[in-house]
């Protein structure tokens, strides 16, 4: 199945072509098409992915499939949340990003730095599919107190993954596909799409 990627973000998209390479799907993503991500007004996950698989699927015409995922603090009550990616303000890079998170749990003790990616990815066949398809993940961990590691993306070098105790940037891409927040919500939706 023909499928587009609603993301421009090369470090989703890197994951998404690692984990679906084994199944018959053949990806796109919306940049192949030209597509410009929509702005996420939703505030739930639920509800941008959702936004974004439709805007897709629209422009593209084909089925397409879209991920919204964050950082979910307990000290800052659940913040960035689904503002994750525009943390330190609109067109924020990564680094921007982690500097304010790390600013905001100075002082912090590592018992209290309790936090968790979330992903909600939705499924739509056509942009007026009425029933779009979901899977959720969630990946359990702490903030670190500073950047650890060199791979992955965004919020990767101050997470701590929870059954590890290692940091996400230190993990192998393998690895961190294994057990991600984007795994299990992947994991989730093709078995609701029962693949
Ligand atoms: P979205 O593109 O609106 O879904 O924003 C997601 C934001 O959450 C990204 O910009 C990242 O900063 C962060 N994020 C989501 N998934 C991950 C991950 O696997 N590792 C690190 N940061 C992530």
């Amino acid at each position: 199945m023909r499928i587009v990627l609603a993301t421009g973000n090369r470090g989703k998209l890197a994951e998404f072509e690692a984990m679906l390479a084994p199944l018959r799907f053949e990806l796109a993503p919306q940049s192949a098409f030209g597509i410009e991500p929509p702005d996420e007004t939703g505030t739930t996950f639920a509800a941008n992915a959702l936004l974004k698989a439709r805007h897709a699927a629209q422009l593209s015409g084909l089925p397409a499939m879209a991920d919204d995922s964050g950082l979910e603090v307990d000290a800052l009550d659940g913040a960035p949340g689904v503002w994750s990616a525009r943390y330190a303000g609109p067109g924020a890079s990564d680094a921007d990003n982690i500097a304010k998170l790390l600013r905001a749990l100075h002082g912090v003790p590592p018992a209290a730095r309790r936090a968790r990616f979330r992903c909600v990815i939705a499924f739509v066949q056509s942009a007026a599919d009425p029933a779009p398809v979901f899977g959720a993940g969630v990946w359990e961990g702490r903030i670190l107190e500073a950047p650890r590691g060199t791979g992955g993306f965004g919020y990767d070098p101050i997470f701590e993954d929870a059954s590890t105790g290692r940091g996400v940037a230190e993990l192998t891409s393998a690895d961190k596909n294994s057990r991600s927040h984007r795994r299990q919500a992947l994991q989730a939706l093709l078995s609701a799409l029962g693949q």
